[in-house]
């Protein structure tokens, strides 16, 4: 393929003046964080205000030069990390700027950025807000400062309400929460309590994630006291009762929220909406092609401006593939995925596919069939992965 081919993944169809029917979500990452987390392995680290400067310069090298979206609306922004709150509020606010002035997007657009408690102020969010972020992610984690300590986060939930508080005053009013289970040392009454300072102070969404060890971690090569499994199991469900009691109902296997306030982005994600990442190591879907940006920073600083330079693990998705995605990540959402919706997309009938397993699962009293929606029941979401691993086309 010639690298004109390669790299125009949107096409050469759109011209100035076109419609914009097509929706384009995008991810911005920003890799820094004041000190790396004992658990965590995304890519992200400490540098200075330097490095930070050099690192935005080098994203609106490349949000000018990423190729033409021209067709395209976008409907969501995430700034994620890392810590995108670590920076200078001015640099979020440049960041932005660039991205409008290079994408069309849209006036009702979600725009989200992620926050550690700690790293906000009031002349940051006063940035953000002019920059028309309407949405802040705050990474939480437990309100028990011995567990936050273990996790080797930075702040203590008393910084967290400062922050919290901070955000509201600034007038964000569609604010994130992400809190995490089986945590070492965490008790189901140390979660519950968790679960209910957040339901207290009204927070929109809660993202309710288990903590898991990754490899390379400092958490990997520690004796961890963990909860065992059955009270994993329990703050499972504990989290479902009180949560949907609080007026949060859970539209995925880890994510709750008040009506109307579900993750936009995520959502998209799990239906398969194209998305952009930009900034270093970032993943996007264009054109059913999935491709990364490099994770090495020496490259992405002298290079952010040539995508044919950055963008690796270049994928053409196949039918099967793109067939496969759309169950997994569909199935994720509590509304399920739609047969007619399958139909119409792949121009077959699901049944002649997945039917044997389908049958299976309902009949097991894991999924079920609502009207035209195919989901999961509260039986099957508890061990959903290795369902959802059935629907591998290569099994
Ligand atoms: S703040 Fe988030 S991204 Fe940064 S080290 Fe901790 S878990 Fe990882």
């Amino acid at each position: 393929m010639e690298s004109q081919e390669l790299y125009d993944l949107t096409g050469l169809q759109s011209e100035i003046g076109v419609m914009k029917n097509r929706e384009l979500e995008l991810y911005v990452h920003i890799p820094f964080c004041a000190k790396k987390c004992d658990y965590c392995d995304f890519l992200s680290g400490p540098a200075g205000k330097e490095q930070q400067q050099d690192y935005v310069e080098a994203l609106c090298r490349e949000i000018d030069s990423c190729g033409d979206f021209s067709e395209y609306e976008v409907s969501s922004i995430f700034i994620g990390g890392g810590t995108p709150s670590l920076l200078d509020g001015n640099l979020i606010f440049k960041i932005m700027d660039r991205v409008r002035k290079k994408f069309a997007v849209a006036d009702t657009a979600e725009i989200s950025i992620e926050a550690n408690p700690g790293t906000v102020d009031e002349g940051k969010l006063g940035f953000y807000r002019q920059a028309g972020i309407n949405r802040i992610s705050f990474g939480c984690q437990s309100a028990d400062d011995t567990e936050l300590k273990k996790l080797g986060r930075i702040h203590t939930w008393e910084k967290f309400l400062e922050s919290f508080h901070m955000a509201r005053k600034a007038g964000f009013d569609n604010i994130n929460m992400d809190l995490m289970s089986g945590l070492p040392g965490q008790t189901l009454r140390s979660w519950e309590d968790t679960l209910g300072k957040a339901i207290a102070l009204g927070t929109e969404h809660i993202s309710a994630y288990s903590l898991i060890i990754e490899e390379g971690t400092p958490f990997a090569s520690q004796q961890l006291e963990l909860p065992d499994e059955e009270t994993e199991r329990l703050m499972y469900e504990r989290t479902h009762e009180i949560l949907e009691t609080a007026g949060y109902h859970q539209y995925e296997i880890s994510n709750y929220a008040k009506t109307g306030r579900e993750c936009r982005h995520n959502i998209g994600y799990w239906k398969r909406t194209e998305y952009l990442g930009l900034g270093i190591g970032s993943a996007s879907l264009v054109n059913e092609t999935r491709f990364s940006n490099t994770q090495d920073m020496t490259v992405y600083l002298a290079d952010s401006h040539k995508p044919e330079a950055i963008r690796e693990n270049i994928e053409i998705l196949d039918k099967n593939a793109q067939i496969e995605e759309y169950m997994i990540l569909g199935l994720r959402m509590m509304s399920g995925i739609s047969r007619k919706d399958f139909q119409e997309r792949f121009q077959m009938e699901i049944d002649k596919i997945y039917g044997k397993i389908i049958e299976k699962y309902v009949a097991g009293g894991f999924m079920k069939w609502s009207g035209e929606y195919l989901c999961f029941t509260r039986k099957g979401i508890s061990v959903s992965n290795p369902i959802l691993a059935e629907f591998l086309l290569g099994k």
